[in-house]
């Protein structure tokens, strides 16, 4: 069998490490050839050691050249590209024919663009990048004829449930569910919520993962982007995706078909599940995952979703109805507002402010996004008057 030649964008991350994990039970079957990362040279480094791909990438020749300093000592060859551009070319290349596109935030949206023009497998695990991308994202799916597979959990969970056969969803769908955890303040009292630190916001009770996206959970905003993903990824009306809070996370959502039968996706929470396959679609191979023990399974329990603890999922439907670039003004709001929350430089309860001010204030003046750079204007012009926003919250 001829191996599948991944690269893996954002490989030192939760879900670049869990892909390497995967990857390395099966060394029959996949080769990586890049590996990328943001800041961990020295982790980089060690996966370059253990997986040898042929290219990695750095944002700094600062970066790069220490990484290429470690390589040299270590005897290995792998060659160090620098900047974002290497990542949508490498994205691209005809040495790849898969992408874990693995990045946080829309930073990773050119590289997923180019993917999807060049017609890759492309395993989608970085939601803000279609949250952005939006009707432009699947339109390149479209016309580079790229396979285009969620690894988020619930969207592995709906893809799971769904036929091989695309064409037949839409007459098999009545509605979906996803489940939310309801993260670590899920009980807590909305008006206690002000104060919460950093380091309470990011200890996930089920999930481990990247700060933003664990931020993210606390707030349910990362619901309301998985709401908007969903959206795009089944081609699905806003008011035919739910939400439950389902605290458990075992099941990992649910479709509803239209003779009322509802299919779940279960599972311990690991995101080996859906990356593993992600990778093997439509096969399935050891994922390394543990397994679910029936027997030792407590109440599986359903709730719904308290808006006023909340507030931020329900922009999603919102924004979904608003004009083509609204989900990317929220997205962009959400990224600034939780990189000063992890900083220390706005509440917990701020984040939300920040997100539905800034929603308010461009969302009137929106124009037509017709490119790539158009959407990429608009998040930079979105990011600006976040940071406004957050100045005038300060004052
Ligand atoms: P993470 O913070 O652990 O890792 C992010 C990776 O992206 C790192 O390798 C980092 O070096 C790289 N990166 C960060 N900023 C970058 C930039 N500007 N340019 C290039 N590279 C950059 O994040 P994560 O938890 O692995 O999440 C990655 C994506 O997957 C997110 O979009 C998240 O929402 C999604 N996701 C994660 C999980 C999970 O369990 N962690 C589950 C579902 C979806
Ligand atoms: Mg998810």
């Amino acid at each position: 069998m001829k191996k599948l030649r991944l690269l893996i964008l954002g490989s030192t991350g939760s879900v670049g490490s869990s892909t390497l994990d995967v990857v390395a039970r099966h060394p029959d079957r996949f080769e990586v050839v890049g590996l990328t990362s943001f800041r961990r040279v020295d982790v980089l480094f060690e996966q370059c050691r253990s997986f040898k791909p042929r290219v990695a990438v750095l944002p700094t020749e600062e970066r790069a050249a220490r990484l290429r300093e470690l390589l040299a000592a270590a005897g290995l060859d792998t060659e160090v590209r620098v900047g974002a551009a290497a990542l949508t070319e490498l994205a691209g290349a005809a040495e790849v024919d898969a992408v874990m596109a693995s990045i946080v935030g829309a930073a990773g949206l050119p590289a997923c663009m180019a993917a999807a023009k060049a017609g890759k497998r492309l395993l989608l695990a970085n939601k803000e990048a279609l949250v952005v991308g939006g009707g432009l994202f699947m339109q390149a799916v479209a016309d580079g004829g790229a396979t285009l597979l969620p690894i988020d959990s619930e969207h592995s969970a709906i893809f799971q449930c769904l036929p091989e056969d695309r064409s037949a969803w839409a007459r098999r769908i009545d509605h979906i569910v996803l489940t939310a955890s309801g993260g670590p303040f899920r009980e807590r009292q909305h008006d206690s919520l002000h104060d919460v630190t950093p380091e309470q916001a990011v200890a996930h009770p089920n999930w481990v993962m990247g700060r933003k996206i664990s931020v993210d959970s606390a707030t349910m905003m990362n619901k309301a982007l998985e709401v908007i993903e969903a959206r795009w990824l089944f081609d699905l009306a806003p008011e035919n995706i739910r939400v439950v809070v389902h605290p458990q996370s075992i099941i990992h959502s649910m479709v509803v078909c239209r003779d009322g039968s509802v299919l779940a996706q279960l599972g311990t929470p690991d995101m080996k599940v859906p990356i593993a396959y992600g990778l093997s679609f439509p096969e399935r191979i050891e994922s390394g995952a543990p397994r679910l023990d029936f027997m030792a399974m407590k109440d599986l329990s359903f709730n719904p979703p308290d808006r006023e603890r909340f507030p931020g999922l329900y922009l999603a439907w919102d924004a979904l109805r608003a004009p083509a670039g609204t989900t990317a003004i929220l997205n962009a709001a959400n990224e600034e507002a939780v990189a000063a929350f992890l900083s220390g430089t706005i509440g917990f309860t701020a984040i939300h402010s920040v997100n539905a001010r800034t929603l308010d204030q461009l969302q009137p003046h929106l124009g037509a996004s017709h490119t790539l750079d158009d959407l990429l204007e608009l998040d930079a012009r979105a990011r600006v008057q976040a940071q406004q926003v957050m100045k005038e919250l300060r004052t």
